[in-house]
């Protein structure tokens, strides 16, 4: 197969209902009509075999990921999704793989209405890039750097799931098939918490996703805002599937594990109650972790881990 014949069998998706794409897949460039009256919320990130998926990842799995990790982005940002592009680097032109991953990542741009407007595909190691697009109201996208004293620290859903489902896929941890099977599919299948950045959009003063592991995401925001905080591990969200895993692995998991995708935010305690109301709408669970302290200079964990490879009370 040629490569444009492999362009236009799975690349070359739907026409867009959507207006504000004039020129999409199969000219030099997509040529975008951008709505005057709102700001563009652009992000690329990269997947690399062995490194941001494990070796053996089905392709409809790696489609999906790579653009749930990218939408997440969008969500953190409380952005719309409206375009993306796709650099794909592989190996060979596995039509059969192609086609699993195409379909992966389709089925979750379609949930979404997000539309594939270009890209690239080169021969090379497995690499996935995609670039999102998404719109917000002027002066709306959720930052990092806003939390203020006093707020609560929130987080989305649960945490250390996919952290615990790539110890599964490792063999390093054991959990019974049902526990096991759902942490991997966490992994796998990240959900982009869209719908809760929607709602968190004027209300939130600072919020990102969670991808490299709740201690340093934190450890980012407070940065960005200039802040310290409080933070008990008591209080983090943790899935029924991690029970039988020991405390300290537990909280490894939730705390320092990667690739949850949920959403870390801080809010004024006065609108915590209209914000879980909204995310109970959405099935979606908001925690309180803790509070935002602007006389701490950093954040104060009441937890020490055996191995110390935090130390017991401050993370810069
Ligand atoms: P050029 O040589 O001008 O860069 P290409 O042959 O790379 O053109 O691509 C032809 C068309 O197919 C372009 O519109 C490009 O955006 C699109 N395209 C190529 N690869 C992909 C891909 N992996 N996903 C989406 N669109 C792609
Ligand atoms: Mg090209």
């Amino acid at each position: 197969m040629s490569e444009f014949d492999l362009i236009r069998e799975y690349f070359l998706w739907d026409a867009s209902p959507d207006t504000t794409v004039r020129i999409s897949v199969g000219d030099d460039a997509a040529v975008l009509r951008i709505p005057l009256d709102k700001e563009l919320i652009i992000s690329v990130d990269t997947l690399n075999e062995g490194i941001h998926f494990p070796v053996k990842t089905p392709p409809h799995a790696i489609g999906y990921k790579a653009l749930a990790v990218n939408l997440s982005d969008l969500a953190a940002m409380g952005a719309q999704p409206a375009w993306f592009t796709l650099a794909l680097s592989m190996p060979v032109a596995d039509t059969v793989w192609v086609g699993e991953f195409t379909r992966g990542m389709r089925e979750l741009a379609q949930q979404h209405g997000i539309f594939l407007i270009g890209g690239d595909t080169t021969r090379g190691a497995l690499s996935i890039t995609l670039q999102v697009m998404g719109l917000a109201a002027p002066g709306k996208a959720l930052l990092r750097s806003g939390a203020q004293h006093g707020d609560l620290i929130c987080v989305s859903g649960t945490l250390g799931d996919a952290a615990a489902g790539l110890a599964v896929v490792q063999n390093r941890l054991a959990l019974a098939a049902e526990a096991a099977e759902y942490c991997v599919q966490r992994l796998n299948y990240p959900t982009a918490r869209l719908g809760l950045g929607n709602v968190l959009q004027g209300r939130a003063t600072a919020c990102m996703d969670i991808s490299d592991g709740l201690l340093a995401d934190l450890g980012h925001l407070l940065k960005a805002s200039g802040v310290g905080a409080r933070l008990h591990h008591a209080l983090l969200p943790v899935s029924p599937a991690l029970t039988s895993v020991a405390l300290d692995q537990r909280l490894d998991f939730a705390l320092r594990g990667g690739d949850d995708y949920e959403l870390l935010f801080t809010l004024p305690k006065t609108l915590l109650a209209v914000v879980r109301q909204e995310a109970s709408k959405q099935k979606i669970g908001v925690t309180v972790i803790g509070e935002i302290d602007a006389q701490q200079v950093d954040l104060q964990l009441d937890y020490a881990f055996s191995d110390k490879r935090c130390g017991y009370e401050h993370f810069s």
